[in-house]
């Protein structure tokens, strides 16, 4: 049987098949397919009710729940779009996002009402009151026509480089995020999946549709806590889960300590940011199982580069892997537009049928990012080797040129992280009088560790070629981070010098 080329039919199928299976579970609750199924149609229901059509927007902040499910294939169901917010946000970039998506409902937590202060004259529905509203709702097929490549999703981009962009993804992007758990990673409808990342993230809510997809068990954390985690893969029979590197270092971290034999999990997913090869090492040997890499954005609706079990070997573990197969993917020398060489570094550009539809309302920005054939430009600098494995140096934004060499911060980050005083670190570009820019390090030490800016720099000068090493070193306790544990480099550079040593 094909695969569903929409989210609907993907949920209904389980649903007809399998209705007693268990779909969903968050704490105590767990639904199984046939209640998602009728839940999401009364939704469906409740939303037509209130007046929301196809193309409207539907605005969710609330903390990780299954409601969040519903109310997507409730969307789905009637053309309507979802745009789950980030809780992270302040309430001044809450009320930017409600502006620019501008939903015909916000549906939201109590406990989150805070974050509206500043959004006025929004049509709301508390969540408190939702399940009441929604089984009062009748429960059938609300049976409009599933349009496959209309949006369903406005995710907003982390901003880690800038403002938030919604990226518009259809049923047809998500889709194929059962392809990949079919075909690829394996996933079956005896898989259980843990899903610990934020739901406003696609690394959250497109990877909680992979065992959803093949009628598996998703199950759902509030946060990344590596006790409940540990926890919750022991008493659920966790099969597979995806970590940021920063998890997988508290995970690691846990289990070493409690000194107890890790969970029996078959698959760990990782990426989002860089891991360094050491920790890659460690959690490999901590949890004895699959370890499967992932590259992909938001504006991908996911994964695009994945790395399998046994391709994690010498060199290649340094590799986020080779592109899937509905994903053409090439290297460009972004000064010339011309594709460069195996070895050499070129920008990511990335071709296939699970990328956004654009972002919403921004015609100029989707210009930037994708080509008028469809070529998706993800600013991510990157070199493959011949047998087409690539691997991830830094954004392109991130790239120093320091008297007119470049250089890849990340190169610089992996060797401070081998020495044995370093616990984290996130390099940048200062400026220089005489070299334009030179590499900074802002490190965090171990606790206990020593070592003195003097040495950190002799260290890397014995690694590195000397035009890459840091020229000055900064000691910090905490590095700023996003929700999904990446580095904000911009607030680093906004930050003031004091803290040097
Ligand atoms: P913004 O676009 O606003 O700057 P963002 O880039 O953080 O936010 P995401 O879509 O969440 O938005 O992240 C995609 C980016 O994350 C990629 O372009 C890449 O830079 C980084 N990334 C993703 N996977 C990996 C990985 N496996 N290794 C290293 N970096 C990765």
């Amino acid at each position: 049987e094909a695969a569903p080329i929409d989210i609907v039919s993907m949920l209904r199928r389980h649903a007809a098949v399998r209705p007693d299976a268990r779909c969903l579970t968050n704490g105590d609750e767990t639904l199984d397919f046939g209640a998602l199924e009728r839940r999401s149609n009364a939704a469906a229901n409740l939303l037509s009710a209130r007046g929301i059509a196809c193309g409207d927007r539907v605005a969710l902040l609330c903390p990780t729940s299954p409601s969040v499910f519903e109310l997507l294939f409730a969307c789905a169901k009637i053309g309507a779009i979802l745009v789950p917010l980030n809780w992270r946000l302040s309430p001044r970039e809450i009320a930017q996002i409600i502006e620019d998506s501008d939903p015909s409902l916000i549906v939201l937590d109590a406990s989150l009402s805070p974050l509206l202060d500043e959004v006025v004259g929004r049509d709301r529905l508390a969540l408190e009151d939702y399940p009441a509203l929604r089984d009062a709702a009748a429960d059938t097929d609300p049976a409009a026509m599933i349009e496959a490549d209309i949006p369903v999703l406005i995710l907003y981009t982390s901003g880690t480089t800038g403002l938030p962009k919604g990226a518009m993804l259809s049923q047809r992007n998500l889709s194929y995020l059962g392809r990949m758990a079919g075909e690829l990673w394996g996933f079956t409808s005896e898989s259980v999946n843990l899903v610990a990342m934020p739901l406003f993230h696609i690394g959250g809510i497109g990877y909680a549709l992979l065992a959803l997809s093949q009628g598996g068990e998703t199950v759902l954390l509030p946060g990344a806590d590596p006790s409940s985690v540990i926890d919750t893969m022991r008493r659920h029979g966790v099969t597979h889960g995806f970590f940021v590197p920063t998890v997988v270092q508290r995970l690691v971290d846990h289990v070493t300590e409690t000194g107890a034999p890790p969970p029996p999990i078959g698959t760990i997913f990782y990426g989002a940011a860089p891991i360094g090869e050491e920790l890659l090492e460690r959690a490999r040997t901590t949890f004895r199982c699959g370890f499967v890499h992932v590259y992909g954005m938001t504006e991908t609706a996911g994964t695009t580069v994945t790395l399998l079990p046994h391709e994690h070997e010498g060199e290649r573990l340094r590799s986020c892997g080779r592109p899937m197969p509905w994903v053409e993917l090439e290297l460009v020398d972004p000064a010339t537009g011309r594709k460069v060489d195996a070895g050499q570094t070129g920008e990511i550009r990335m071709r296939s049928p699970a990328i956004m539809l654009g972002y919403w309302h921004k015609p100029e920005e989707t210009a930037r990012a994708v080509t008028p054939d469809g070529w998706l430009c993800s600013g991510d600098a990157a070199y493959a080797d011949e047998e087409g494995y690539l691997f991830i140096q830094d954004r392109y934004k991130d790239m120093i040129v320091s008297g007119g060499e470049n250089i890849y911060p990340s190169e610089i980050d992996n060797v401070l992280l081998h020495h044995p005083a370093v616990a984290e670190v996130a390099v940048i570009g200062v400026p220089h009088p005489k070299w334009g820019e030179t590499p900074c390090a802002y490190v965090i030490l171990r606790e206990g560790g020593e070592a003195s800016a003097a040495d950190l720099i002799a260290f890397t000068r014995d690694r590195l070629a000397h035009y890459k090493c840091p020229t000055s070193i900064r000691f910090v306790k905490e590095l700023p981070r996003n929700a999904s544990g990446k580095i904000l480099k911009r607030e680093l550079r906004e930050l003031d010098t004091a803290g040097s040593r």
